[in-house]
């Protein structure tokens, strides 16, 4: 079987700046993710970042990628908008999409989901658990009822998004906040993914259940392979006669 072909995007800002991320992600937090993936056999997952030509998101790149894995901060709006508008094009023709963390506030992510995508947050390395809330959903598999971070930022509700198709976790900070923080979409032929955790300061990308539920998520974006085409609005003869 022909591996999974995973981009693992990523703003890739402040892993050169701030000597404190430098430390956790020396070549950076997709580099981290990405040969966590590639442990999988059946996974080949690469890497591209925002200076790179296009973002490293040329329709090249974009028409050999099953499913793009997006990693932003600071510099959201450094993304240019045709770029947003190609991927989109690409996630409804079947590409999947999973957002992490400050990926939230992305252009991508706000025009998918057509909200704010606005949220509460907190830097304080407080400890994070995360509940499974679906468990028999396929990005749960392998992963006990609930595991926890001991430092991340917090995120808190209202997390302004369309209501989620499956909410896989839901997370509680020390602090006293809940949030929802694993949660799926399909948009046109393509499914999409929202996972919470990876403030860029905390090694939270080593975690082995974070680990786990990228792998699950890429399993499950993976595009369905079918002749359907997307329809373009276009008048039809009947199949029957009428
Ligand atoms: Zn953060």
């Amino acid at each position: 079987m022909a591996k999974l072909r995973v981009l693992v995007w990523n703003e890739f800002r402040h892993e050169k700046k701030n000597p404190k991320v430098k430390k956790v992600y020396p070549k950076g937090m997709h580099d981290v993710i990405a040969k966590a993936l590639n442990k999988d056999k059946g996974i080949k997952a690469t890497l591209a970042a925002l200076d790179d030509f296009e973002h490293g998101l040329t329709e090249e790149v974009l028409k050999n990628t099953d499913v793009l894995i997006w990693w932003a901060h600071g510099a959201h709006k450094e993304v240019k908008d045709e770029i947003v508008d190609r991927v989109q094009k690409y996630v409804l023709q079947g590409m999947g999409l999973i957002v992490l963390h400050s990926g939230h506030f992305s252009k991508i992510f706000r025009k998918m989901m057509g909200t704010s995508c606005i949220l509460t947050w907190r830097e304080a390395g407080e400890k994070e658990r995360l509940w499974v809330t679906q468990p028999g959903h396929p990005i749960a598999e392998g992963l006990p009822e609930y595991f926890e971070l001991k430092h991340e930022e917090m995120y808190g509700e209202f997390f302004d998004v369309p209501h989620p198709e499956a909410l896989v976790f839901t997370s509680w900070f020390k602090g006293g906040e809940v949030f929802r923080s694993g949660l799926c979409y399909t948009r046109g032929k393509g499914k999409i993914f929202y996972f919470r955790p990876g403030h860029e300061t905390h090694p939270t990308y080593y975690d082995k259940n974070i680990q786990q539920v990228l792998k699950n998520a890429v399993k499950w974006a993976a595009p369905v392979k079918n002749s359907a085409k997307i329809p373009e609005g276009v008048s039809v003869k009947p199949i029957e006669k009428i």
